[in-house]
């Protein structure tokens, strides 16, 4: 906005002091603003008093405003089905948000280099935004990690460091020597990543009011930033009410939804996890006891799917020209089961949130035939 002086249109002449006609009888305006406009076109402007630090928006590479897309899968299950499509984030997930605004903070807090601990989308997120930043990264993967799959993590530079031992210690662990060596961790639920994913909730409520909103929960920090993003709404006047929020868990993998359903007081540590969600499954979630709480607070709902649940969703959302990791596909897989159940009521309006692209796992797509064809036989292999 800043302050600007009052000029007259007709003489000329200039005032700092607020008058209401120029000496010279005529009238006064104030003069023409010159200069970056700043007008709110992201999320990060939109919602500005919402966020716990300035985003450093010179440097953002596009994150958020994702689109929010009508699904045909929705009127078969009697639904209104919207999916928003965070796979068309700059690393192709969700987690790019919450980096963003992760780093936005370690570069002001004067560290010169970040981490995290993933082998997935959180650790090719992070390494892509310190480039970004200019900042250093420090990726530490787990000893299961394949190579193949860190390629789409050391691309961006920085140290990629494949760590032997217990892969759940190394959160702590990794917090601890952060602090020690000035390495600013960005791990799963972050307290800035959590914040970046508030954004999720601000731009759905910005197109719909859904009655249910399906959550792929892992760590936890995607369920809690999204939680968050919602209560802040409401608390601000912006809604009027909470969507019911559902966390969706693999059955193979499900330490969080098995808590719920068993009314533990805390989660405990899954054994023997297995699934195709891969992105989905950790056996011990930091957030684990923090999403619990949310869930019986609001009297919010949790939901398991089997690998062949999600697979067969997976499929559907691709037919529908969104393709999806196992992991993202968890919602859509949920949705039919609430829906059959009568947990989700006909005609409620329902967001399934499509948290990573399925180029990230090509191994596990299950495609359609291949047909081979000789250029002579063409005509009748278009038939
Ligand atoms: C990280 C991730 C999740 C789960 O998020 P959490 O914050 O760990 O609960 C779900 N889907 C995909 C594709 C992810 O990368």
């Amino acid at each position: 906005m800043g302050t600007r002086r009052l000029i007259c249109p007709v003489c000329g002449k200039e005032y700092d002091k607020p008058v209401q006609r120029c000496e010279c009888g005529e009238p006064v305006e104030f003069e023409p603003f010159k200069g970056e406009p700043y007008i709110a076109r992201t999320v990060w402007e939109r919602f500005y008093d919402f966020w716990p630090v300035e985003p450093e928006t010179e440097l953002s590479l596009g994150e958020g405003d994702t689109p929010l897309v009508k699904s045909k899968i929705g009127a078969e299950l009697g639904v209104k089905l919207y999916l928003k499509n965070e796979t068309a984030n700059p690393t192709w997930s969700f987690k790019d948000r919450g980096t963003f605004l992760a780093v936005s903070y370690a570069v002001k807090a004067g560290y010169k280099a970040v981490g995290t601990v993933s082998t997935g989308n959180m650790a090719a997120s992070v390494a892509a935004y310190a480039s970004r930043f200019g900042l250093d990264a420090k990726i530490l993967v787990s000893e299961s990690a394949s190579d193949e799959k860190l390629k789409a993590v050391s691309v961006y530079g920085g140290d990629v460091i494949r760590v032997r031992g217990d892969y759940g210690r190394l959160y702590f662990e990794s917090l601890r020597l952060g602090e020690r060596l000035g390495v600013y961790f960005v791990n799963s639920d972050n307290p800035f990543r959590i914040e970046g994913y508030k954004g999720i909730a601000f731009e759905i409520a910005e197109e719909v009011s859904p009655d249910y909103v399906l959550i792929p929960t892992s760590s936890g920090g995607l369920f809690r930033g999204i939680a968050k993003g919602f209560i802040e709404l409401r608390e601000s006047g912006l809604i009027e009410e909470l969507p019911t929020l559902i966390a969706v868990q693999a059955e193979g993998c499900s330490p969080i939804c098995r808590a719920f359903s068993e009314e533990m007081d805390r989660i405990e540590r899954f054994e023997n996890p297995h699934t195709i969600a891969k992105a989905i499954a950790n056996p011990y979630p930091p957030s684990g006891d923090a999403v619990l709480k949310l869930l019986r607070k609001f009297g919010w709902l949790c939901a398991t799917v089997s690998d062949e649940e999600i697979l067969k969703a997976q499929r559907e959302l691709a037919r529908e020209g969104l393709f999806v990791q196992p992991a993202s596909a968890t919602g859509v897989a949920a949705l039919k089961k609430l829906t059959e159940s009568g947990v989700i009521p006909e005609g409620s309006k329902v967001v399934s949130i499509l948290t990573g692209s399925g180029l990230k796992t090509l191994s596990h797509a299950e495609c359609g035939e291949i047909t081979e064809c000789a250029l002579e036989n063409l005509e009748k292999c278009l038939r």
